[in-house]
């Protein structure tokens, strides 16, 4: 039986009683779009991040894009991201007529690197800054927040792979004007279908995504801006209510099988994620840096170990963008592209499993 990279179904099992429960309970209740259970899990997931507001939207791609919108990115505005990101995180740029532009990333924890971001923001006036937190690892938020603000942008964290991770005790979420979730079922939060979530501690911002994910309403029927439909389901809610509880406890698991890798992985010719001082590294993905990975990537096949590589090709590498950044610089995220290869760290792999992987991985290097 192959292990695979992911298994959503086993986050639904796992509390199947309690989600069954609240499908239920949503299903009787009659009331499907923006009632109880979405109020009430954007009031646990705010004071869960440690924010003011949380508001629930359809998407992740949707709550980077409503929370750029919200923090002032119009038609034309430059914002500055990385290239080794989830294709959504530049769609969502793209999506409001703006333009993005790439900084490299660190080649330790391979998030957006403040000096290739001062070096850009001396170039491009941009509007905002998007740092993704990787892999569950947060980016340097202190650095980036202060050289975003000396330049004129706002900062809107991309939290999708970063559910819970800190820096000296603080969530990601909070260092920025306003941050975007996902819950995409494979998450370290995650819904049985889609949803998302824009966090911030500023009214003025909270406001303007609330209107915005609902047609720009304040007052049903009345647009007082213009806006999008962009809805958190009731019954995602309800979900989500129930696995946000036991969301600390899952990431102290997917920890404890990272700290398990980095034992037994000390001593191979491979590099392992890093954690910096103060940071804690929530596992959305447990990802190594491997020479030889298409050889290692079907090792682990035979011995029914599942991959991914995420991601393949950058970005600016992409066919829709090749053109367009032909003059991008960026030979961190390039460097790393061809190397970087994860294996399973979801919360539900039992210990034998884990030391499957291990052993499968530990042969890789002992036949050689
Ligand atoms: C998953 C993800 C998103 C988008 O989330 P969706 O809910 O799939 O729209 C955005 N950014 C990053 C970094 C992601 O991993």
């Amino acid at each position: 039986m192959i292990i695979p990279i992911a298994n959503p179904k086993l986050s639904y099992v796992a509390y199947k009683e309690a989600i069954d429960n609240a499908v239920f309970r949503v299903l009787e209740s009659g009331w499907y779009i923006l009632g109880n259970e979405v109020s009430e899990f954007e009031r646990k997931f705010a004071g869960w991040c440690g924010c003011s507001h949380a508001i629930g939207v359809a998407n992740g791609t949707d709550a980077v894009e409503l929370a750029l919108r919200s923090v002032g990115v119009h038609d034309g505005d430059c914002v500055v991201t990385v290239s080794n990101t989830a294709n959504a995180t530049v769609s969502a740029i793209e999506r409001i007529g703006a333009v993005p532009a790439f900084a490299d990333v660190r080649e330790d924890t391979y998030t957006m690197n403040p000096d290739s971001l001062s070096r850009v923001l001396a170039r491009r006036n941009a509007k905002a800054v998007v740092p993704v937190h990787l892999y569950g690892h947060p980016a340097d938020m202190p650095a980036i927040c202060s050289i975003a603000r000396s330049a004129g942008a706002a900062v809107v964290e991309d939290c999708a792979q970063a559910h819970g991770a800190s820096i000296n005790g603080e969530k990601v979420g909070t260092f920025g004007d306003a941050a975007a979730f996902s819950f995409y079922p494979t998450k370290n939060l995650g819904a049985l279908g889609d949803g998302g979530a824009v966090v911030t501690s500023d009214d003025v911002v909270a406001d303007r995504v609330m209107r915005l994910r609902q047609y720009g309403w304040r007052k049903r029927y009345e647009s007082e801006s213009k806006g999008v439909n962009s809805r958190l389901d009731e019954i995602q809610a309800a979900i989500l209510s129930v696995k946000l509880d036991s969301l600390a406890q899952m990431n102290g698991r997917r920890r404890q099988i990272a700290e398990v890798y980095n034992g037994e992985f000390a001593e191979l010719p491979i590099g392992l994620p890093l954690a910096l001082p103060g940071c804690e590294h929530v596992y959305h993905q447990y990802t190594l840096l491997c020479d030889r990975r298409d050889d290692f990537v079907s090792h682990l096949k035979l011995a029914g170990v599942g991959t991914g590589i995420l991601y393949p090709v950058p970005i600016h590498k992409q066919p829709a963008y090749v053109a367009e950044f032909a003059d991008a610089m960026l030979p961190v995220t390039e460097g790393l592209a061809g190397r970087i290869v994860s294996i399973p760290v979801y919360p539900e792999l039992t210990d034998d499993e884990v030391s499957r992987i291990v052993h499968a991985i530990k042969s890789f290097f002992a036949k050689t």
